[in-house]
């Protein structure tokens, strides 16, 4: 789930990124009689010379292990060479398309990843690979090959050596990552050197690498704001919703903005990534809402297939509620902040109906602001139906007892559950044949939010100024 509000080349780009990824169910390991060896085993080794690399040995353990091999995102691998039980090697091609298929013989693969000459210093790079020396940023899919299919018992075993790396997954106590096919599909964000901190909340850790130096922050303040960002997760959900997260922090070279870019790809469990400016000064951070959306993506279940005015709608929405619910920010700079990025999104699609603007597409900003109005508008409308006891947060603790995604119709369902009768398909109805922000002024007065001049707010007594209250608190204090 891309994100980012100021460079919208970059964020085209990675809502392309983001769609191509498909997302699994919760992690679990099948069953399989003691001491059966996996189909696959990955021996990586991180290189130095002649330039940073990630060499990769995969041996195909079992005569049943897939021939059919792929790169989920092509061009980082032209050649594997390929070797037989006799050990003779030969190469071969790698399609346009990323594919390669190995005869039937085959026992080891051997390919390697340049990691410089795919990638760099521009925040372009980083799911090609962005770093120097032997700090790298880099996605699964552009480096790691694996099964053009997977069937739910495929089994592999990767291990890292030469580096310290943080794939999404934890490695057992001898550094072997245990992993299933799904996970070779949906591989993450992977951080090879740089330094490490961990953050823990109750009942979650957050493993996080800072891959690369800052000029004017230390580790400890950047952990400090991943931490900070992770509690405010805890004003919609009230446990964290994965035991286990790794996110990784890249400084970009002559940036002052703290969070500039972040993203959350769908690996099990899934793997965030964030940009910052290598010359942003410690005190920018507290204003910083890059770090606190991509973790409130990890609230909701992601939504398959893929719906990105919805996810990206909610994590918007909860981006400003949760910072006023922290105490980060008033409830009146939340509201401040609310109504600025709808002015955004609306300057971006004017009249258009939300019906067109979510079928045809439109800037980030036209997006996510439609889909933050109706988030709001459907937290306002539980509100009132359940007698201002249960809102959006309700709905997304619903899901969550019912795993790590869902689909659309399943996300309406648990809307309604939460109402206590029909509710989420009238009011979608409702949005998608209007303009997509023609919910914003009646909204906005029956809260008793009025905007001022140049962008100030007041909020006052209204007929659900105590619907407006509860969103800007946790469900606790209500
Ligand atoms: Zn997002």
């Amino acid at each position: 789930m891309p994100c980012s509000r100021p460079v919208s080349l970059l964020v085209a780009w990675a809502v392309l990124l983001g769609g191509l990824g498909a997302c699994q169910p919760t992690r679990t390991l099948p069953l399989r009689p003691e001491g059966e060896a996996p189909a696959l085993r990955y021996r990586v080794t991180f290189v130095r010379e002649p330039e940073p690399a990630l060499d990769v040995e995969l041996v195909r353990v079992r005569e049943d292990a897939p021939r059919d091999f792929l790169f989920t995102q092509p061009g980082g691998v032209e050649q594997v060479r390929v070797s037989g039980p006799e050990g003779v090697e030969r190469e071969l091609p790698v399609s346009p398309e990323g594919g390669v298929v190995v005869p039937r013989d085959t026992r080891v693969l051997r390919y390697r990843y340049r990691l410089e000459s795919r990638g760099g210093r521009r925040h372009s790079d980083f799911i090609t690979g962005m770093g120097e020396g032997e700090t790298w940023h880099v996605a699964g899919r552009v480096w790691l090959l694996r099964p053009r299919t997977v069937t739910p018992s495929l089994r592999a075993e990767l291990t890292v050596e030469g580096v310290d790396a943080l794939p999404p997954w934890e490695p057992d106590a001898s550094g072997v990552y245990h992993l299933l096919g799904g996970d070779l599909v949906d591989s993450g964000f992977h951080g090879f050197g740089g330094r490490r901190c961990t953050v823990r909340l109750p009942g979650a850790v957050l493993e996080v690498a800072v891959l690369g130096r800052m000029s004017r922050m230390d580790d400890a303040a950047l952990c400090a704001w991943v931490r900070q960002a992770a509690g405010e997760v805890l004003t919609v959900r009230r446990s964290f919703p994965y035991p286990r997260i790794t996110v990784r922090i890249v400084p970009v070279p002559g940036r002052e903005a703290p969070g500039i870019f972040g993203m959350v790809l769908w690996s099990s469990p899934p793997s965030v990534s964030l940009l910052v400016g290598q010359d942003a000064a410690p005190e920018s951070f507290v204003r910083d809402w890059v770090a606190v959306h991509e973790l409130l993506h990890l609230a909701h279940p992601a939504i398959l297939p893929r719906v990105a005015w919805l996810t990206e709608g909610l994590a918007t929405y909860y981006t400003e509620l949760a910072r006023a619910r922290s105490g980060r920010q008033t409830p009146q700079r939340a509201w401040e902040e609310l109504l600025a990025g709808f002015a955004r999104g609306r300057a971006d699609v004017g009249s258009r109906t939300m019906e067109d603007v979510t079928t045809h597409g439109a800037s980030y900003q036209g997006i996510y602001w439609t889909g933050a109005l109706f988030a709001l508008d459907l937290d306002v409308a539980l509100r009132r139906v359940t007698g201002n006891t249960r809102g959006l947060d309700a709905v997304l603790a619903r899901l969550a007892e019912s795993g790590t995604t869902a689909t659309f119709e399943e996300f309406g369902a648990a809307v309604d559950a939460v109402a206590g009768r029909p509710l989420f398909q009238e009011l979608l109805a409702w949005h998608l044949s209007r303009p997509a922000f023609a919910a914003l002024e009646p909204l906005l007065e029956a809260l008793g939010v009025e905007s001022g001049p140049e962008g100030v707010v007041r909020l006052g007594a209204a007929r659900d100024s105590q619907v407006r209250h509860a969103l800007e608190v946790r469900a606790e204090e209500l």
